[in-house]
This record gives C-alpha cells, sequence and structure tokens, in this order.
C-alpha cells in the first residue's frame, strides 16, 4: 500500500483511492456508530480526519488506545468528507497503533499552553499546531537561501564554528577547551597555561564567518555561509540567542550598492518563496499570531527598500517628537528604539542605514574620504529591528592597517587577514543576516526562543 504525506493527499486524493498515512493522533472524537481521529504527520497544519467505524476489527481496543499524542498507521479508503472545511476524510480498514500516549500523563491535550511553557518542553513542542508551521517555515527559509544564492552563482562554504581568532569584535565568545576545569594547568604569570590545552593556544566558537568568507571570496568570486554561530552576550531579550545560526554572502569587486542590491534582492526572494511554499501556514500566522505578517511580506516583496545614510537617519530622528530612552546625537550606536522608529513609524517599510560613524562599527569596514563614516549598511525592519548588518570591506592594506592599530587590535593576529590585502586585493563587500530574526519576522512569533527548535540563552539549556 502506498504511503502518503496528509499533506499532499489533503492535495490530491481522490475518492476511491486506497491509502496508507502515519502520524499521530492530534485528537478523537467517539460517537455511538462511529469515531473520528485527526491525525497529522508533519506534513502540513491541516489534519486528516480518520473514520473508524464500530464494526471494525478490534475497535473498542484500538479506540482506547487511540488518545491524543498516539502514533498510527491507517490504511482505509479515500471518502468524500460530508463535514465543512475538508474535501476527502480516510475511511479506515485497518489501524495500527505504534505508541499509545497516557491522557492521564501527556500534557498537549486539547487545552491551548503558553509558549513559555511549551517551551519548558522542547522534546514535545513540535507537535503542536503553532510550532509546526515555525519550523516547517524554517525549513522554507532555509531552502530559499540556498536557492537564491546557488541560482546567482554564489559557493556554499564551511567556515569553522572552532576558532582562533577573538578580535572580530561581534560579541562575547564561548571558550573552548579540553582542559580539565577542576585542575587548570598555569604559568609562571599564574594564568591558564592554553600551550598545554588542545589546541595548543587558546579558542572559541565562532562569533561569524565573515572573515573566513572573504578568504573563499577572493578565490572565488561570491560566496556564502549558512551555519552556526554563537554569542555569550548575556542578554535576555526576545532577539538574541546564544547559539543562532547566520548566512553571510561575500562577493569580491563588489561595493556597498551592489551590497545593498543584493540584501534587498535576498530578502525579497526569501518571503516570495516562503508564501509561495507556506501558504497555509503563513494564513495561520496571520491569524493566530500576528495579523500583519501578510501584508508584512506584501511590503517587503512589493516596495523598494528606503536607504538612507546614517546622518540622515539622525536628523530624522532628532526631528521627530518621540522622546527616546537614549538621548539622539550624531555619533551615537542606534538603539533598538530608534530602528523600530525609523522602520516602523517613519517609512513603515524596511530601511537601509548606510555610513555609520567608524568609532561604533568594526575595524574592516572601508573607510569614507570624509575620514569620519565607513561603508557600512544595516538593513533595518519593521517589529524586529536590525535584521542584516553587513559593508564593504577594507581592501586597502595601508588603511586597514592604521584602522587595526586603532582599534587596540593585534595586527600579528590577522596577518593572514592582511595578507589578502597583500595579494590580490579586491573591492568586496558583504553582510550578515540572523535566520532565526527572519523567521522570526516572517511569522510575527514575539520570542526568537520560538523559532529555533532547541534554543540556547542565558540559564536556558534543557538538554
Ligand atoms: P544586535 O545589535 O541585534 O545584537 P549585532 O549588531 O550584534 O546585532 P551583527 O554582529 O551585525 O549583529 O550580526 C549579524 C546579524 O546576526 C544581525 O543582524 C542579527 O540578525 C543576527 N544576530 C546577532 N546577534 C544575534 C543573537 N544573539 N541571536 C540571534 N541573532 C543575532
Ligand atoms: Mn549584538
Amino acid at each position: 500500500m502506498e504511503i502518503r504525506r496528509i499533506a499532499e493527499l489533503l492535495r490530491t486524493g481522490q475518492p476511491g483511492e486506497a491509502v496508507t498515512v502515519r502520524g499521530w493522533v492530534r485528537t478523537k472524537r467517539e460517537l455511538k456508530e462511529f469515531a473520528f481521529a485527526e491525525v497529522n504527520d508533519g506534513s502540513g497544519m491541516a489534519n486528516l480526519q480518520v473514520v473508524i467505524n464500530a464494526d471494525l476489527a478490534d475497535s473498542d481496543t484500538i479506540l482506547r488506545q487511540l488518545n491524543t499524542g498516539a502514533s498510527v498507521e491507517v490504511t482505509g479508503e479515500v471518502v468524500e468528507s460530508p463535514a465543512k472545511g475538508q474535501r476527502i476524510e480516510l475511511k479506515a480498514t485497518t489501524v495500527r497503533v505504534y505508541g499509545e500516549a497516557d491522557p492521564q500523563s501527556y500534557v498537549l491535550q486539547k487545552k491551548r499552553h503558553s509558549f513559555e511553557f511549551l517551551r519548558t518542553i522542547a522534546h514535545l513542542r513540535s507537535r503542536t499546531n503553532t510550532y509546526g508551521a515555525v519550523f516547517r517555515v524554517r525549513n522554507a527559509c532555509a531552502a530559499a537561501v540556498h536557492q537564491f544564492f546557488q541560482e546567482r552563482g554564489f559557493l556554499w562554504v564551511h567556515t569553522p564554528i572552532i576558532t582562533a581568532s577573538d578580535c572580530e569584535g561581534a560579541g562575547e565568545l564561548f571558550s573552548v577547551t579540553s582542559l580539565d576545569l577542576n585542575a587548570l594547568p598555569l604559568n609562571e604569570a599564574k594564568a591558564v597555561d592554553f600551550s598545554q590545552d588542545f589546541f595548543g593556544k587558546r579558542a572559541f566558537l565562532t562569533v561569524s564567518g565573515q572573515l573566513e568568507a572573504e578568504i573563499m571570496a577572493l578565490a572565488f568570486g561570491s560566496v556564502y555561509t549558512f551555519g552556526p554561530t554563537f554569542r555569550a552576550e548575556n542578554s535576555n531579550t526576545s532577539r538574541h540567542l546564544a547559539e543562532f545560526w547566520m548566512i553571510e554572502p561575500e562577493m569580491a569587486f563588489c561595493d556597498l550598492d551592489g551590497n545593498m542590491d543584493l540584501a534587498e534582492a535576498f530578502l525579497k526572494h526569501i518571503f516570495k518563496s516562503v508564501l509561495e511554499n507556506c501558504a497555509e501556514d503563513m494564513e495561520f500566522f496571520n491569524k493566530r499570531i500576528d495579523n500583519s505578517v501578510l501584508e508584512t511580506a506584501d511590503n517587503i516583496i512589493n516596495n523598494e527598500f528606503e536607504r538612507i545614510t546614517y546622518t540622515e537617519a539622525i536628523a530624522q530622528l532628532e526631528k521627530s517628537d518621540r522622546k527616546f530612552e537614549y538621548p539622539v546625537s550624531w555619533g551615537l550606536d542606534l538603539q533598538s528604539e530608534h530602528e523600530r522608529y525609523l522602520a516602523e513609524e517613519l517609512f513603515k517599510k524596511p530601511v537601509i542605514v548606510t555610513d555609520y560613524p567608524a568609532e561604533i562599527k568594526a575595524f574592516y569596514m572601508r573607510q569614507n574620504d570624509d575620514g569620519k563614516t565607513v561603508r557600512a549598511m544595516d538593513v533595518l525592519a519593521p517589529k524586529v529591528g536590525e535584521i542584516i548588518g553587513g559593508s564593504q570591506r577594507e581592501e586597502r592594506l595601508d588603511v586597514l592597517e592604521n584602522r587595526i592599530k586603532a582599534s587596540g587590535i593585534d595586527a600579528e593576529e590577522l596577518w593572514w587577514y592582511l595578507d589578502l590585502r597583500r595579494y590580490g586585493t579586491v573591492p568586496h563587500a558583504g553582510f550578515g543576516l540572523g535566520f532565526e530574526r527572519v523567521v522570526q519576522f516572517m511569522t510575527g512569533m514575539g520570542n526568537i526562543r520560538d523559532v529555533i527548535p532547541f534554543p540556547r540563552a542565558p540559564q536556558t539549556i534543557d538538554f
């Protein structure tokens, strides 16, 4: 018997077809002559209604076992459904219960739980409607990322997760060590002797794959990374994770304008693709989570992003009659409240802010001729704030060396990075996009911990 995925069956199944489905029971309703079980296999939002006649062999045992959460295999005949809201249902001929779920102890019963509670049962929450939709959208979004870059000839490169370089400056680092933390070897200065550690020097979990992506871009032209990154920032916010996924394209022979064009085309592509491939899930978010997500997606796809310089942004913020918690002045790093004001209220669409003060940006960003600003760009989105951070990179050896010195970073550590400017340097640019921020933005989920299956955050790691 052909095993069918429920989403596909609901779309294309015809009355009279004999099929088998496998999944988990969402609910069961018992009437006199027959019972209904709603079965979901994770392939889509909608459940398949299974009809079990009282005259089915072993129906008493089956019905006793067929509680919410039980895993089943049902074989039967597709029939037209007399019920509203579904075209077809499955009339069972055999039902096999693989694993029962005791209704006394299985927590995912009809009652709706809060996301806070569901976060404490990360091993079960994916079986709920909301998380089912989130993780299907996440998957579609990841597929769209690869599709976008692969179609444009970008090479997917795998940058290291363990790194010896601690100078990227993007955030607090997690250490990686195999030393016995209860018996640390000390050197003469009574500091930990990392020469005895696994790598012979200190190592960390990466905060970004950018610097390595630059190496690869200077060999392959256009590349992208898509992998996990780690930040030990103790920021207990709804937008920060300790472990998150990042997408970092890097392009040789490209300036900031090309970078902005790519970022905009990229966001438009993934939104379009998710709307096409997860229409039902997106409707669910619009109805149940945030009634503006479809409008927002439409806004992204159909409007040109606003592009303004940091200096213009500051002028706009100073002009506004809004009282900000952090007072606005040139030189200040834009805070979330400022970013959201620009995207949500002033322009009501994504805004790309460029040319930030050098002081508040990383050493590798290309210096402008004004001597004060660098070719940075942040894409700010309504509701979420910063969603992309990028720049044109400093490709001039002498300027980069000065910048590194001024930032107090040890140039020796970056000998390989400087070599890229010594041999065959070219203008190049790229950006970093927090994958979870995009999924959050897309789905309207308020907390970033609800768009990654197993969130890691301060004081949060269950298994
Ligand atoms: P923020 O100001 O929001 O902390 P950032 O300036 O530290 O961001 P970048 O270093 O530019 O961010 O990182 C690139 C992208 O990675 C950001 O635009 C954001 O989408 C995402 N990002 C950064 N930190 C986190 C985090 N802790 N959890 C999830 N995503 C993150
Ligand atoms: Mn940060």
